[in-house]
């Protein structure tokens, strides 16, 4: 395994990159916005070298890790070589479809594609292309670079031989990997949309504040982030279109909270946009 291909360099795609560079792999990040990229690419670079100043990361393999990496908006340059291309544009289904859609087209047949899905089926993706047995999700966990978890997600016709790829992807990452049967929201995402959206109702009826809220679940039930801090932190567009998926396909407990919606309404996305659950500054 030498090229691995990021589709998407939001939050997780260049989290992705950036571990991945460092494990040694020539990693191309393909984003259709230009600006996303030169975003991506300034946060990895700058992320890399604060790291390396703090003593998480060894000085002499920044260079290198930097010199794996190469940026590009085209899917045909960035996809053509992979070995394995991990997805991560944004949480709509019909979007992922398309891009896996092409990407089988373009790659070559022996090339694994992984889904970084939060929620939804890669069965349903895996069934858009002509080699389901070589997709499958492999969810990660954000900031990607610190959290030790991929979920590694069998859909209905995932190869072994598929699965153990995954799990050697994900061990030369440095993460520890669970292998789960595909249900909407694996065990994750379904366990964590559902405590945020309970502590979301709480403080939409007034039961305590964002700060008590948080304050209560880290001190009291040893949790290492508040659920409000954590959906900032995730993104409150990102969580919304997660709990959409949840309720559509496990119903009524996943009904997303009034509070949320009305927060994305009003372009409240948590940390990325200034506000959220919190106010954030630059500084
Ligand atoms: P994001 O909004 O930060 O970034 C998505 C990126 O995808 C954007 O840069 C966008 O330009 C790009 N994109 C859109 N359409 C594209 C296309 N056709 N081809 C290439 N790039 C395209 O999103 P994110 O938070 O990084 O989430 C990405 C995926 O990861 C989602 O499926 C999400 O559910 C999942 N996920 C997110 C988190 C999290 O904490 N944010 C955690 C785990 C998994």
């Amino acid at each position: 395994m030498k090229f691995l291909t990021v589709v998407g360099s939001g939050t997780m795609g260049r989290g992705i990159a950036y571990t991945a560079a460092l494990a040694d792999f020539q990693v191309c990040v393909q984003d259709v916005q230009a600006e996303a990229l030169d975003k991506a690419k300034d946060y990895i670079e700058k992320e890399m070298r604060k790291s390396a100043e703090r003593g998480f990361v060894d000085p002499g393999a920044v260079d290198r890790a930097l010199a794996n990496l190469s940026y590009t908006t085209s899917m045909e340059e960035a996809a053509r070589n992979a070995d394995i291309v991990i997805e991560a544009v944004f949480e709509q289904m019909e979007l992922k479809i398309n891009v896996f859609k092409a990407l089988d087209e373009i790659c070559p047949p022996h090339t694994v594609l992984a889904t970084n899905t939060s929620t939804m089926s890669p069965t349903e993706i895996a069934a858009q292309t002509s080699r389901p047995d070589r997709c499958l999700a492999m969810h990660f966990f954000n900031p990607v670079h610190k959290m030790k978890l991929i979920e590694i997600v069998r859909g209905l016709d995932t190869s072994d031989e598929t699965v153990a790829i995954a799990k050697q992807v994900g061990a030369r990452l440095g993460k520890e990997t669970v292998e789960v049967n595909e249900f909407p929201g694996f065990v994750t995402s379904r366990m964590n949309c559902l405590i945020g959206n309970e502590a979301m109702n709480m403080l939409m009826e007034g039961v305590a504040s964002a700060a008590d809220i948080d304050k209560a679940m880290k001190l009291g039930l040893n949790h290492p982030m508040g659920p409000l801090e954590l959906a900032d932190l995730v993104g409150l567009d990102s969580r919304l279109r997660n709990m959409e998926y949840l309720y559509q396909t496990l119903g009524e407990k996943y009904r997303p909270c009034p509070l949320l919606i009305k927060y994305v309404k009003a372009g409240r996305l948590g940390r990325k946009s200034g506000s959220g659950f919190y106010e954030y500054h630059q500084d």
